[in-house]
């Protein structure tokens, strides 16, 4: 039996989704902090809140294998992954599989220390495991996507820093082979799309798209952080957002390893395809 964390978020419910297409419902479990957000995924629901270890122990009962979905309250992910891993270990789970980032053990991306330290911490359990160091998601520049197609500016400080990215179902997908397939125990995949994209490429495809005039004006990180401030976000996500800018100028999110595409059999979704989607739906 393969049990989920975090099924109620957007990637955990299309791994759950997912599995019940290639397993029969009675071996896929949902575990979610809020169950009553997971009802109607078609799996057995199970509560598991990462700050209560007392609900992982029983969500856990009777897995082979737990996919640990990192938690997404920055700050308290050592913590909340240490007390999975550690209930996992409890409850008798054979493999552990998790959502890292790139490069998780040696980048200097502002997101990557949580994420090499879990890695770090189940190694350290003895139980067997598989490592999934996800890229970035396309879905993440939903609003700004959505802002550009209406102001026809794309805000950022990234400069031509590029962007590896997959599509959430992309990962998720990956997710579900490694989750049911043979061979992948010890294993660390280098997660990302295989095609690299610019901030200049994504302006231009969503001027594409809307047939307006989108341009790419990059800031420099002071004028980015002032203008999400303007825009009324919160100061620790604005902090997350110039940093992760900042990042990718770096290229720290940048690899295309082709390790994806392999995974899942198929070329990952292309961001222009991404972009029709997101201006289509929202
Ligand atoms: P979501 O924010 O949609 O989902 C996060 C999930 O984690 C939710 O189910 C949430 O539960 C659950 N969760 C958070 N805290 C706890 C907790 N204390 N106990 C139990 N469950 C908890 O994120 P995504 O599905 O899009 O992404 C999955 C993860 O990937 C993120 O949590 C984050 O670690 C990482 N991420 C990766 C990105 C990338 O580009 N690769 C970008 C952004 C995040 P609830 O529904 O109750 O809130």
């Amino acid at each position: 039996m393969i049990v989920v964390t975090g099924a109620t978020g957007q990637l955990g419910k299309l791994v759950v989704q997912g599995l019940l297409k290639t397993l029969p419902a009675d071996q896929v479990v949902a575990a979610a902090r809020t169950p009553a957000a997971a009802a109607g995924l078609g799996a057995e629901v199970r509560e598991a809140d990462y700050d209560r270890p007392d609900t992982l122990v029983s969500a856990f009962a009777g897995a082979e294998t737990v996919l640990l979905v990192s938690g997404s309250e920055i700050g308290k992910r050592i913590a909340q992954h240490a007390a999975v891993v550690r209930a996992a270990a409890t409850a008798g789970v054979r493999r552990v599989v998790y959502t890292s980032a790139p490069q998780a053990d040696t980048s200097p991306l502002v997101l990557a220390p949580e994420h090499k330290a879990t890695e770090e911490i189940i190694r350290e359990s003895g139980l067997a495991f598989t490592i999934l160091r996800n890229g970035w998601y396309t879905e993440n520049y939903a609003d700004s996507i959505a802002q550009a197609a209406k102001t026809g500016a794309l805000i950022g400080s990234a400069g031509d820093g590029r962007v590896a990215s997959a599509t959430r179902a992309d990962y998720a997908e990956a997710a579900v082979a490694v989750l049911t397939g043979q061979g992948h125990e010890g294993r660390t995949y280098e997660l990302s799309g295989d095609v690299s994209w610019s901030y200049q490429d994504l302006a231009a495809e969503i001027a594409a798209v809307t047939g307006g005039e989108v341009a790419y004006r990059d800031l420099p990180a002071d004028e980015h952080r002032a203008a999400l401030t303007a825009a009324g976000l919160p100061a620790p996500v604005v902090e997350l957002l110039v940093s992760l800018d900042g990042d990718i100028a770096r290229g720290l999110l940048a690899e295309t390893s082709g390790e994806l595409c392999k995974l899942i059999g198929r070329a990952t979704t292309p961001m222009p395809e991404t972009v029709r989607e997101l201006l289509a739906t929202g």
